[in-house]
């Protein structure tokens, strides 16, 4: 049986005209109520919550405004570069931190959700020199929680000043082994001239566009150790692993280029014999007396790192294409 059967057509009609009226006095009545209370130009709580918008990253001292934040996985990087370096520059810290992570996966205990990491990159080094805090000297700096670099839109390699400053903050932030200076820029820059291979950083393939690599060409090491060290173009292990040795600020290169070949040769020399321990020294303390205690005697190191860095000034100068000197810090 059909339920309507029974019902005149004027009735239906009546009936709907009166649902009609009824809906529209509601429509207005709603209206007139809901612009009473929402003020012109802010959305209603519910929207809000609804749709959050994107949270206005926080800025490093002494910086008023940046062109844009890009947020990854684990990085915030407000940045003053095009959108598509920025993207560059965050593919790369991403794939810094999964290599680092991973090479020292035993002795780091990651936070189940920790901060992002906060990356300032600026457009260029014009722009970075006028905000850099650090010595003049530098080309990219960190300062907990920041790290600061500049796109460099004219080199081979545009981000390693950038990776060498986000390999600091990941062992403050995220390893929190303890900062030994001779350990912390060895680390750094061992991780900051390493090739990235279709999105993947591979520790220890070396980059010759990178900072200090494109060093060792100008090194003039003549074979015999005691000599170089007479004549300054070697500092000791000792002075170099207790800080003991000449300014920093006269010998900039040959630290950077010493840390850098002393890390490479603990981590690779003789299918990395030393790696282990020299990791074990990285997460507890790298005092000289600990790294005596745990790797070998500072002198006999000395000597086999001295060769190495002979071999490896040949093996990469012949590949290396020299660029204007600068430095990271
Ligand atoms: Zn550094």
């Amino acid at each position: 049986m059909n339920p309507h059967a029974s019902i005149p057509v004027g009735a239906i009609k009546t009936r709907v005209l009166i649902l009609l009226i009824a809906l529209i006095v509601c429509g207005v009545a709603g209206t007139v109520i809901l612009t009473h209370f929402i003020k012109p130009g802010r959305k209603p709580d519910a929207v809000t919550a609804a749709q959050p918008a994107t949270p206005r990253a926080d800025l490093p001292p002494g910086i008023a405004a940046a062109a844009l934040t890009l947020e990854t996985t684990h990085y915030v990087i407000s940045s003053n570069a095009t959108p598509e370096q920025t993207a560059l520059v965050a593919q790369a810290v991403e794939s810094l931190y999964a290599a680092y992570t991973t090479f020292f996966r035993e002795e780091i205990a990651l936070a189940p959700r920790p901060p992002k990491l906060k990356l300032m990159l600026f457009k260029d080094q014009a722009e970075f020199k006028a905000h850099n805090t650090s010595h003049p000297w530098a080309e990219a700096f960190y300062r907990a929680p920041w790290s600061y670099a500049y796109y460099d839109a004219a080199a081979k390699n545009p981000y390693h000043w950038m990776l060498h400053e986000a390999t600091h903050q990941l062992r403050n932030e995220v390893a929190h082994f303890p900062k030994v200076k001779w350990i912390d820029e060895g680390i750094a820059t061992y991780f900051s001239t390493s090739h990235i291979r279709d999105g993947k950083l591979i520790p220890g393939d070396v980059d010759p566009d990178t900072y200090p690599i494109w060093h060792l060409r100008g090194l003039t090491l003549t074979g015999d150790l005691q000599d170089d060290i007479r004549k300054g173009r070697i500092i000791p292990l000792r002075d170099l692993m207790a800080d003991t040795g000449p300014p920093v600020g006269r010998n900039v290169n040959l630290y950077y280029i010493e840390y850098w070949s002393l890390t490479y040769f603990l981590f690779h020399h003789e299918d990395g014999k030393y790696a282990k321990q020299y990791k074990t020294l990285i997460a507890q303390e790298g005092s000289l007396e600990g790294f005596e205690k745990l790797v070998e005697p500072a002198e006999r190191i000395q000597s086999a790192w001295y060769e190495y860095l002979n071999s490896r000034i040949s093996d990469i100068s012949a590949m290396a294409r020299l660029r204007v000197p600068v430095t990271a810090v």
